[in-house]
């Protein structure tokens, strides 16, 4: 409990604010959500796309300190690992953890976000619907929303997604005290669905993630309760302007996913009619305004969605800014410092370890060289438990913070060029040098920083 209850305002009710505002709210302060959406628990169509997302640590961690991961988990599928679909139909899986228990959770958008509003509203935060943010006034500190009067507030925050009008409001008033850019990836997406089969059942593997890797496009599926997936395709964005008719969709699919075209039956309407998502990298400097303005989640840091990040990292951002509180109690000051000091570190190795991920789905999948080196480090993973874990596993299984997995994951990439130096088979690895060279350069740094290799368990 804080010693004093403060007004807080949360722009946008969507995964992050709607937590965000259940995280405050059990900590005594007045909350309310505005949303400029109408209330997509009336009308499914207000939605919004009807992506599927991975669920992984550090975002369970944030579910579980407002004790919701029990409710949440009834909703999800399992993922435990990759399947990659080659053009000739041929299948590689390649697990993610070292065994089943380290998994990832597929969930949908919709359903999580329904979920997270009506807990908000069992604490007791009152959410105001079709309320848009239009503008801040900073020295007055109020909030002016669609069809209210300039709220009074003592913080406010901003979880009002990648083109946050609260990150807006910020960038005018600071002026050139703040830095802001926008990179667009270049590919964008479109949602595809993969229905049941005719026993209800599901048509491939359920408990994995499965790819399609093309190079610089791809296809993804990720399981629904139900026995449907839910399908990504990735391409190129000036790629679009080719495929305007069903002939030739059909002829893209024919030449790329032949094997997927059994299981999806209605992929021409889908690519013709679903729209095209926009995909880029949003960088800010500062996330906040004195001890009054915060952004957090893809307002701060909106990422490609290659890592399966977006929504964990801005659950950790809430993760960080609440311990804070707990901490720092009325010295709030203290606490957006504090955030702004650690979570802009994470949202940008965040946002490159996203970016790199890309490449990987994209073109290093099909790629041998790195799958053999993804074997080999499977292996060693296997054998030192406690020393080694892949960049991949301290991402998703561990609560470490990403900028230390970025430079993690640069020691141990040194490792494994010389561990894989002369061998082609993970069986003729050198045991007793891998261990030798990780007690030498990786442990001792591990050490130094303070980190628990430990998966994160509930
Ligand atoms: C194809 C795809 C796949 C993804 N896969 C994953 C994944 O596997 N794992 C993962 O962790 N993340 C994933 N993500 C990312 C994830 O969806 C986002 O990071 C997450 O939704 C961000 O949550 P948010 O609450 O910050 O923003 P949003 O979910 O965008 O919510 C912002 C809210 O603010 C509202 N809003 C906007 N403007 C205003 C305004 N003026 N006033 C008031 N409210 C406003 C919006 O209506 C919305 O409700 C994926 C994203 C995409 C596109």
């Amino acid at each position: 409990m804080s010693e004093q209850p403060k007004k807080i305002i949360i722009s946008g009710a969507g995964l992050v604010g709607s937590l965000l505002a259940i995280g405050l709210k059990k900590r005594g302060h007045d909350v309310t959500l505005f949303e400029k959406r109408p209330d997509m628990r009336k009308n499914l169509k207000d939605q919004g796309r009807s992506i599927n997302l991975i669920v992984t640590a550090k975002g369970i961690k944030t579910l579980a300190s407002c004790n919701l991961w029990d409710a949440v988990k009834e909703i999800t599928v399992p993922v435990n690992g990759r399947m990659m679909h080659s053009i000739a139909g041929e299948m590689t899986y390649q697990p993610y953890g070292k065994d089943d228990s380290e998994c990832n959770y597929s969930i949908s958008r919709g359903e999580l976000n329904v979920l997270l509003m009506n807990k908000a509203e069992e604490a007791g935060v009152k959410i105001h619907f079709n309320s848009p943010l239009l503008d801040i006034s900073l020295s007055r500190k109020c909030a002016y929303f669609d069809g209210h009067n300039c709220l009074s507030y003592d913080h406010l925050f901003g979880t009002d997604g990648a083109g946050s009008p609260t990150r807006d409001a910020l960038i005018e008033k600071m002026g050139d005290k703040a830095t802001f850019k926008m990179h667009p990836l270049g590919a964008d997406y479109k949602e595809m669905q993969m229905p049941s089969d005719p026993n209800g059942d599901y048509s491939i593997e359920k408990n994995a993630l499965h790819i399609w890797p093309r190079g610089n496009h791809m296809l993804m599926a990720l399981p629904n309760q139900g026995g449907s997936f839910t399908m990504t395709l990735y391409m190129p964005t000036d790629w679009y302007e080719k495929y305007k008719t069903p002939e030739s969709v059909e002829g893209y699919f024919k030449e790329f996913y032949p094997d997927a075209i059994p299981l999806m039956p209605n992929f021409k309407k889908d690519f013709l009619e679903n729209p095209q998502g926009f995909l880029g990298t949003v960088r800010m400097n500062p996330w906040v305004y004195e001890d009054q303005v915060a952004l957090l989640g893809d307002a701060a840091h909106a990422i490609v969605p290659f890592f399966g990040q977006g929504m964990n990292s801005g659950f950790s951002d809430i993760q960080y800014l609440l311990d804070q509180v707990d901490k720092n109690k009325d010295d709030w000051k203290a606490t957006m410092t504090s955030y702004q000091d650690h979570q802009k570190l994470n949202g940008d190795a965040v946002a490159d370890l996203s970016l790199e991920n890309f490449t990987e789905m994209c073109d290093k999948v099909g790629d041998e060289n790195f799958l053999f080196r993804k074997k080999v480090e499977h292996k060693i993973e296997n054998s030192f438990p406690s020393k080694y874990r892949s960049r991949y596993a301290m991402v998703t299984y561990t609560l470490i913070p990403y900028h230390k997995v970025v430079e993690a994951g640069k020691i141990q990439s040194k490792i494994l060029d010389e561990v894989c130096k002369g061998i082609s088979s993970p069986d003729e690895l050198n045991l007793d040098l891998t261990e030798k060279l990780i007690d030498e350069k990786l442990t001792p740094w591990f050490k130094q920083e303070g980190i628990k290799l430990e998966r994160y368990h509930l």
